[in-house]
């Protein structure tokens, strides 16, 4: 994730800590030492409750990486490849690799972090009934974890897409007709529905039950899962439309080509300018050396333009590249993984065009409008 720092390796598994997790932290602190801890142990002397509050939000942060390491391991497990876990300001998130590619793969990988979440729980709670803490700080401690435990994994549970309960509706629609696309908007639509009763009801604590800052956290989550929700109902719309749909259906089959020795200059007025493209190959000999786009020229100096060589400042080969053939959706996958807005397409070793973003963006808007319908 963007703007996040490394703690270490658990398991080979990167584990980083996105910035904005300093606001939850603080906030979970805060509001811990301040009315938590305070209402419960009102006996307790000033600086007890900073402390208690920092050591409990700190092991909650603790099980949040469990919960995630649970996810994590069980894919490992299934033969997904797994980079990295963060925690950022609504939790913490795996970055797993690839899609499921099978529905009880995907129920799995899902349900055991809500698993492990209501185990922790039991942990704590047994720890509690075997030993007497009367109202020690420790005993506080493990009561609020094992009470936290139980709330994270019943929230979990929820079946809203992108929950893992919505995860786990998904791998049942999924095995139930067959089709990952219909179970992805099943489950995301439940989704965006959770995603809206949080937002209400956030505003109804916020205004009506004198629970400002609560209510203002479930309002922001509400609205974070409503927005996940339907970015992957869109995304699963797309890959619908595009089913069956191949690379060489929607490339630029006429995308310009200019040898190396051309100056950037000469790129910019014939191509950019009046060819109205934003990128070109750069070949020589019918072989691929590259491809130089707008955001390539930016970064040269205006004065220099004219004296430079397109080679000099092209994206070399090795480039990503798709071939002639491939499935849009895997095209649409690459481009999205890497952050590209281009991508040359190739035909063995020739390269005869480009897929471009834009015009993807087109296509799915005409396949819409003449009624290609997703569900098939
Ligand atoms: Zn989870």
């Amino acid at each position: 994730m963007k703007g996040s720092f490394r703690l270490g390796r658990v398991a080979g598994i990167e584990i980083g800590v996105h910035y904005t997790w300093l606001f939850a932290f603080a906030l979970i602190t805060w509001s811990l030492a301040n009315g938590f801890f305070p209402a419960q142990y009102p006996e307790w002397r000033g600086g007890t409750y900073w402390i208690t509050g920092t050591v409990a939000s700190l092991l909650l942060f603790a099980s949040v990486l469990l919960h995630e390491l649970g996810h994590s391991l069980v894919a490992r497990w299934l033969g997904y490849p797994v980079e990295s876990i963060t925690l950022f300001i609504f939790g913490g998130v795996s970055k797993i690799k690839g899609e499921a590619s099978a529905p009880r793969h995907e129920f799995w990988i899902a349900a055991v972090g809500p698993g492990t979440s209501l185990g922790l729980a039991l942990l704590f709670w047994v720890v509690l009934r075997i030993f007497t803490f009367e109202s020690s700080p420790v005993g506080a401690v493990v009561s609020y974890l094992a009470l936290i435990n139980l709330l994270v994994g019943l929230f979990n549970l929820i079946p809203g897409f992108p929950l893992d309960g919505g995860r786990v509706l998904r791998s049942i629609v999924w095995r139930a007709t067959r089709s990952v696309d219909r179970a992805t908007r099943t489950a995301a639509s439940v989704g965006q529905a959770f995603g809206w009763a949080l937002i209400a009801f956030g505003i109804y604590q916020a205004v009506f039950a004198d629970n400002l800052l609560g209510g203002v956290w479930m309002a922001l989550i509400g609205w974070f899962l409503n927005n996940a929700a339907e970015a992957s109902r869109r995304e699963s719309v797309t890959r619908s439309v595009f089913q069956g749909v191949t690379v060489r259906d929607v490339m630029d089959h006429s995308a310009p080509a200019v040898e190396p020795g051309v100056t950037v200059e000469s790129v910019v007025m014939n191509e950019f300018l009046q060819g109205g493209h934003r990128s070109v190959l750069v070949s020589e000999g019918g072989g691929l050396l590259g491809i130089a786009s707008l955001s390539d020229v930016r970064k040269l100096a205006r004065d220099r333009w004219p004296t430079t060589r397109i080679a000099e400042i092209m994206t070399k080969m090795p480039l990503k590249t798709v071939e002639y053939g491939a499935g849009i959706n895997d095209a649409l996958q690459l481009l999205a993984e890497n952050d590209l807005n281009q991508l040359p397409v190739m035909d063995g070793d020739a390269c005869v065009g480009m897929l471009k973003r834009g015009d993807l963006i087109k296509q799915l808007q005409l396949r819409q409008a003449l009624g290609v319908r997703p569900g098939r």
